[in-house]
């Protein structure tokens, strides 16, 4: 019986010496609250965690486009929630230097360089005031396609609050070019990377700094390779906002797609 109460009184010590462990972290005796606990009011306030919205094209036909009647119900919608549109630039710089924004704010992209970025976009954003981003592939702009833009518009659009960023060459699925090891894959690999960037940056006379993974898709080797590139930051179609406070180098963007109702996009500004 004594041997068993002994039995007893040791599990009950090594139970209670185990939770002092696991609550007694440096965090508790710095903040006077646990790390976790910390870092969930960080995700919930608003005023640290950005969405980045993106689009693509603006004439109605297909699933990533949309009517442009819609996109200004969008706009509308940011206006009447009291949501701030702010560049691309100013969120990342907010992330170089962390500090909670006044209130909510939100960063519209458009990827491709339809020709509705030109003839839709340009004017509504225009509007409302609104900076946006746009991520073009160059081989799209050369094209000179009825669907596609000039450099002349590109140029036209980014001296007038449309930021213009780099979407690679040819938007092909760079995840799966990384993965070859020939030296025409690498080559090509580079040139998706950083020629891109380059020939953006003579065409438009300035620096390139955001990089957006064609299809969304990304590895490790791929953010090795734009650090190396120069950029100060890539974008993802990951689903999520990003926390200020901590300094991703890869970005989530919320994809929206024709279909998706004023409920859904409200839902992921609060
Ligand atoms: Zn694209």
């Amino acid at each position: 019986m004594k041997s068993t109460v002994r039995i007893l009184i040791i599990l009950a010590a090594a139970l209670a010496a185990s939770a002092a462990i696991y609550f007694w972290t440096p965090e508790i005796i710095f903040s006077g609250r646990p790390a976790w606990q910390e870092k969930r009011k960080e995700v919930r306030s608003r005023l640290l965690s950005i969405p980045i919205l993106l689009y693509h094209n603006i004439d109605g036909k297909g699933v990533f486009s949309i009517d442009s009647d819609v996109l200004a119900s969008h706009f509308n919608l940011f206006r009447d929630a009291g949501v701030r549109v702010i560049p691309l630039s100013e969120l990342v710089a907010r992330l170089e230097n962390p500090r909670a924004f006044d209130g909510k704010s939100a960063v519209i992209t458009f990827d491709d360089g339809f020709y509705s970025m030109h003839s839709k976009l340009f004017p509504l954003a225009r509007d409302y005031g609104y900076p946006v981003t746009l991520f073009a592939y160059t081989d799209f702009i050369y094209r000179n396609g009825k669907s596609v833009m000039t450099w002349d518009m590109l140029r036209e659009l980014d001296k007038n609050g449309i930021d213009v960023q780099c979407h690679s060459i040819s938007h092909i699925d760079l995840a799966e070019l990384s993965q070859n090891d020939d030296p025409e894959s690498r080559k090509k690999l580079y040139d998706e990377l950083y020629l891109s960037k380059r020939i953006i940056e003579i065409q438009l006379g300035k620096k390139v700094d955001f990089f957006a993974f064609p299809y969304g898709r990304y590895n490790l080797k791929l953010i090795d390779l734009c650090m190396l590139a120069g950029y100060r930051r890539v974008f993802s179609t990951d689903y999520g906002s990003n926390i200020i406070t901590r300094d991703n180098y890869s970005l989530s963007r919320q994809h929206i797609k024709r279909g998706f109702t004023l409920q859904f996009i409200e839902r992921f500004l609060k």
